[in-house]
């Protein structure tokens, strides 16, 4: 039957990879509509995850770094918090940004449909708002970026304000003294830092052997070394079996090398993963194939099994981080487009992208890049590291925050960059530049010649890249 609204550009949600995706569209010439079941736009990153997550960092980060100052001659008195003007700014910060986008989308003319969609076909779509009206939308092309949500375990209480994910303990209702992380990923430990820093005393549950998976483990080690006053706990090869609500708290049982043991929190924060959200939109009356786990997969042009129709962002895969949706949702929008208005070059738009970095905004931040170590000894890789260690930069000494240093992987044979990590203040900041090195294919030559300003920490990439042709060392 006919649609209440017809399209060029379908976009379902309004997250990263969404509103790029949309915006891309719009700005490409085609008519657009972009659908979200929540109120503002911006999906999981701008309205509990990336943004609200940096906002409370921020304050932490703050509030640590002046601890730093008293082997200075500077001290401070103790912060008082005020929670609720906390939770007020954090909003704010939330809010600037989300109104932004509804601008924006205003301004290209985006048509924002607000409700649930699913698809009824491969070329309709049907809303469902919250009053309980529905409307149905025809489109050409549809980019389905609908996002993921945390898992939840199903042994853990329900409806307890005890026992939240990162959603919920992002909204600061609680002042737990303490603490129960489970799951020893960059979510956690960053949700576990805000919570530390405002005083709660943190365990950490992992059912794997290290934290921060993914990272090496020389830079988890400096993380580690430096958070350890945080922590009362670090249980790792440790699964979490149980938990029963008491009036106390939340009594959790533990399964590891040393058998099963309980505790009590004041809040536990379940930080264990993300799921996609593949399996509740219709996907299979548009013929969309989506995998057991809710994944969608897609080819390089970000194409489902239904050619005219493309996914993008969490739902498509791993890594779950916002700046791979952007560039996903880029690549959708330019090929749709392209087909549509018959432009060939933006028809053949691919993703190929070497490398997406991963950043951990924690004190210190450790951020990765590329092949890492641990990933060029399982892969029997060929690579020489160099290492410039922080103690010998002049601008980390001078900031009293020398424990990090900066690593930078080469391939032996053409000395061509390949990875990069560094753990460090203000290390995400810096490791965009190891990424360009990467798609730029820049050797150490390049970089070690590279005059970067002095003094700052962004000349500790030079300094290791100059370092690996005198002083470079073999991966053991
Ligand atoms: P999402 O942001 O999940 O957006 C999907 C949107 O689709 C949602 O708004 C949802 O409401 C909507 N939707 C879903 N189904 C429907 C439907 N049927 N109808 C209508 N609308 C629908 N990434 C980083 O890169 N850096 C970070 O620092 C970072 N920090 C994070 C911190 C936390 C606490 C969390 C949880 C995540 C963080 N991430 C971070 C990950 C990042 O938020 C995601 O990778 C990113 O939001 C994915 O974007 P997306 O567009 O794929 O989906």
């Amino acid at each position: 039957g006919p649609a209440d609204l017809e399209c060029d550009l379908l976009v379902l949600g309004a997250g990263p990879g969404g509103y790029s995706a949309a915006f891309r569209g719009a700005d490409l010439g085609l008519k657009t509509v972009l659908v979200e079941r929540f109120a503002t736009l911006g999906g999981v990153c701008l309205n509990v995850g990336c943004i609200p997550s940096k906002a409370l960092l921020h304050v932490a980060a703050v509030m640590d770094e002046v601890k730093h100052f008293e082997s200075m001659g500077v001290t401070f008195a103790p912060p008082s918090v005020d929670l609720e003007k906390l939770r007020a700014h954090k909003s704010k910060v939330v809010g600037k940004l989300t109104g932004g986008l509804a601008a924006m989308a205003k301004m290209r003319k985006v048509t924002v449909v607000q409700g649930s969609g699913e698809f009824i076909d491969a070329y309709r779509l049907q809303v469902t708002k919250a009053d309980g009206g529905t409307q149905t939308i025809g489109f050409k092309r549809a980019i389905i970026a609908a996002g993921s949500e945390a898992v939840k375990l199903p042994f853990l209480p329900k409806d307890d304000p005890r026992v939240v994910t990162s959603t919920g303990a992002l909204e600061l209702r609680q002042n737990p003294k303490r603490m129960l992380v489970i799951g020893g990923g960059i979510i956690g430990l960053e949700m576990g830092t805000v919570y530390s820093t405002l005083g709660a005393r943190l365990d950490v549950v992992e059912m794997l052997d290290g934290l921060m998976q993914g990272a090496d483990r020389d830079l988890v080690k400096v993380w580690q070394k430096m958070n350890a006053p945080r922590f009362d706990n670090i249980l790792l090869k440790t699964k979490t079996v149980g938990a029963e609500a008491t009036e106390g708290g939340i009594k959790v049982s533990f399964e590891g090398e040393g058998g099963v043991k309980e505790q009590t929190y004041d809040l536990v924060l379940q930080a264990v993963g993300r799921v996609p959200n593949g399996k509740r939109i219709g996907a299979d009356k548009a013929g969309v194939e989506v995998g057991e786990r809710g994944f969608i997969s897609v080819d390089i042009q970000m194409r489902t099994s239904v050619a005219h129709i493309f996914a993008i962002g969490d739902i498509v895969g791993q890594p779950m981080l916002a700046h791979k949706a952007v560039h996903e949702a880029h690549v959708a929008a330019e090929v749709a487009a392209g087909e549509l208005l018959g432009d060939d070059h933006l028809a053949k738009a691919a993703f190929d992208a070497r490398v997406i970095p991963s950043v951990a905004y924690t004190d210190p931040e450790v951020a990765w890049v590329g092949v890492t170590e641990d990933d060029a000894k399982a892969r029997g890789l060929n690579v020489k590291k160099s290492v410039f260690p922080w103690s010998a930069s002049g601008r980390a000494i001078a900031n009293g925050r020398d424990e990090g240093f900066t690593k930078l992987l080469f391939d032996a044979d053409t000395h061509q960059i390949v990875g990069g990590a560094i753990v460090g203040t203000h290390a995400g900041d810096m490791i965009g530049e190891v990424a360009l090195a990467i798609e730029m294919g820049a050797d150490a030559v390049d970089i070690g010649k590279t005059i970067h300003p002095h003094p700052t920490l962004g000349e500790s990439l030079g300094m290791a890249a100059e370092a690996f042709e005198g002083a470079c060392t073999d991966l053991p």
